[in-house]
């Protein structure tokens, strides 16, 4: 797998997209996508699918669409290493997943990456769901979702994000294997509904994100800055803020741009914004050093 530490300059890599495959996406071809990113000037392209959920996992979006069908993860890394072969002159595509670190179904998400981990160039790992009493939660599914099933059984909306973070602590700092993905996708996830659920105070959020970019950096592990959380209505703030990423860059952990691109105008989007704000977090975390 690649390491974040070799990476193109940052807004040449689109780190973070996902394919025609996708059952909540666009359905437009990948090829498109690919072509757009060639045509904005990107160097490198991850194709970062959602792999099948494990076998006994009920997915709790009501469309049950959070992921490739069960069956199908050989035909899109088929469809992903076509695409890698096709624009090997034009671009680097490289075969990935966004690989689920699910609470309490840890031995799968190593059993998958077990299997597949060869066959990956790149991997995000990325928490999308909290348990409950009985079953799971989506944490991006809508503030609805959100307010009837995670507050209630957490107790707060504090609670929520605090088992959040404690699940992306025990995701960096679990044992997953060799293949191990390299990089946290949108480390904020939690915050998508801010502005209409209200968020837990920025200083108590500082002090949950410093020991996991610690414990980030220490594995050599990079960050997805991904743009989608500034188009969503309910957010309109990077994934994640600045104020973490000026924490990320004291604590010398790599970031990559990642448009979470579900659709072809998806691809690259606001790269020059989001590279202004890293630019700036660069600037402010190197100032802070020592
Ligand atoms: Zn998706
Ligand atoms: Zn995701």
């Amino acid at each position: 797998m690649l390491d974040p530490h070799d990476t193109p300059r940052f807004g040449l890599w689109d780190g973070h997209t996902h394919s025609e495959l996708c059952p909540h996406g666009s359905f437009e071809p990948t090829s498109a996508f690919v072509e757009r990113a060639i045509a904005l000037g990107f160097e490198r392209y991850s194709l970062t699918e959602h792999p099948p959920l494990p076998e006994g996992f009920v997915d709790p979006a009501p469309q049950q669409d959070c992921a490739l069908p069960r069956g199908s993860l050989e035909r899109y890394l088929e469809h992903a290493r076509a695409l890698r072969s096709r624009y090997a002159d034009r671009i680097e595509v490289c075969v990935g997943l966004e690989v689920d670190f699910i609470p309490g179904r840890e031995r799968d998400c190593r059993a998958l990456l077990d299997a597949v981990g060869r066959a990956l160039d790149d991997a995000l790992l990325s928490i999308h769901f909290l348990p409950l009493a009985s079953g799971y939660a989506c944490i991006d599914f809508s503030a609805e979702h959100t307010q009837r099933l995670l507050i209630p059984y957490y107790g707060s909306l504090q609670a929520v994000h605090a088992a959040y973070w404690r699940t992306v602590r025990s995701a960096v700092e679990m044992d997953l294997g060799p293949w191990k993905p390299k990089r946290i996708g949108h480390l904020t996830l939690t915050q998508k509904f801010r502005l209409e659920l209200g968020e837990p105070p920025l200083e108590w959020t500082l002090e949950q994100v410093e020991p996991i970019l610690r414990a980030m950096a220490e594995r050599g592990m990079a960050l997805d800055v991904n743009a989608a959380g500034l188009k969503k209505p309910g957010c309109r703030q990077l994934y994640p803020p600045e104020e973490i990423l000026v924490l990320a860059v004291r604590c010398g952990v790599p970031l990559i741009y990642g448009s979470d691109a579900h659709a072809v105008a998806g691809v690259g989007q606001l790269r020059d914004e989001v590279a202004q704000i890293v630019t700036r977090a660069r600037g402010a975390g190197a100032s802070a050093l020592p």
